[in-house]
């Protein structure tokens, strides 16, 4: 028992140390429940074009197949809310794409977390997890006791909201494992479903990815967006955080103070106009290591086009 706090002591103390903001764990077990929930979801289509959510489904719902002989899954929570907003005429991107990839900055922070375990505890394996196809995060977090799952698929944290990323490392490492998070504190509101501009948002807490802005102007490879969400996205450019910034549990988000996430000026100042006549060869060196990327100056364009009709 004294190692295993010993070594739990010393993973949540580093996890602290590299910049996460919160450190769950838990138990490396296969997950019934939401296999059921979502087959379910994939079945009903709510993936939309996103083939990947269909892929390693046996990964996705048991970790001990992702890293052999896995014992304890270590969840981590990375707070992005910003301490600026965008501009009135900026068209919106969602705020975890204000600064830098996270999907950068984060594989290095949790490559540091396995150097230093290896370092300080001996040889163990691990793989570490940001946002992933292979790994049902928000399960992990609520296992872990972090948050509960809101009516908005966010996972939210009772002291400080939902603007977090969330990582994960998989390890065959024993540690002590945190108590799930059994409570729901949503209630009866309802203000994300009813914020939610195009009704992905359904009940039982289900969100129809397929009808979601951030699918829309992030997902969906095809160049068309379909014509009957036309006037539903509220300038929505790039993702959208409408369900989040109408949660009243966000009036408890503290601004991050991660330096790789401080906002690109050009996200908070550029109007839409300004975006509209930018040029590929000045997105491409704007955004290059910015989540925006993903979508492509096409895409960017895109979406631009279908605000304005
Ligand atoms: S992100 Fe926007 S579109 Fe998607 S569920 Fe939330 S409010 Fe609806
Ligand atoms: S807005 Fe209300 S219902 Fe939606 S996630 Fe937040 S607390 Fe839950």
């Amino acid at each position: 028992m004294a190692l295993l706090q010993k070594n739990t002591d010393f993973v949540k103390l580093t996890t602290a140390s590299l910049g996460f903001d919160y450190c769950g764990i838990s138990k490396a077990m296969q997950l019934d429940e939401d296999a059921a929930r979502l087959e379910k979801w994939l079945n009903q289509g709510m993936h939309g074009t996103m083939q990947y959510m269909e892929n390693h489904f046996d990964l996705r719902i048991d970790p001990t197949k992702l890293v052999p002989g896995a014992k304890s899954v270590i969840t981590l929570l990375k707070n992005y809310y910003p301490d600026q907003q965008q501009s009135d005429d900026a068209p919106g991107i969602s705020k975890y794409a204000f600064g830098k990839d996270y999907h950068d900055v984060i594989r290095e922070k949790l490559k540091e977390l396995i150097q230093s375990i290896k370092e300080n505890i001996g040889e163990v394996h691990g793989r570490g997890f940001v946002d992933s196809a292979p790994v049902l995060e928000r399960s992990w977090a609520l296992r872990s006791g972090l948050g509960w799952i809101g009516k908005n698929g966010n996972l939210i944290n009772k002291k400080s909201g939902s603007f977090y990323f969330i990582a994960t490392l998989i390890t065959d490492l024993e540690l002590l494992y945190d108590d799930p998070f059994v409570k729901d504190y949503c209630g009866t509101c309802t203000k994300c479903i009813d914020a939610c501009p195009t009704g992905a948002i359904l009940p039982g807490k289900v969100v129809d990815g397929s009808k979601c802005i951030s699918y829309f102007t992030i997902e969906l490879k095809e160049m068309l967006i379909p014509g009957e969400m036309k006037g539903k996205f509220d300038n929505w450019m790039f993702g959208c955080d409408t369900c989040q910034d109408v949660c009243p549990w966000n009036r408890f988000s503290n601004p991050h103070n991660e330096v790789n996430f401080s906002p690109i000026p050009e996200v908070l100042n550029l109007s839409t106009h300004e975006w509209e006549m930018m040029t590929e060869e000045s997105f491409k060196k704007l955004f290059k290591d910015s989540p925006l990327s993903r979508s492509k100056f096409k895409g960017i364009q895109r979406n631009l086009k279908f605000l304005q009709e």
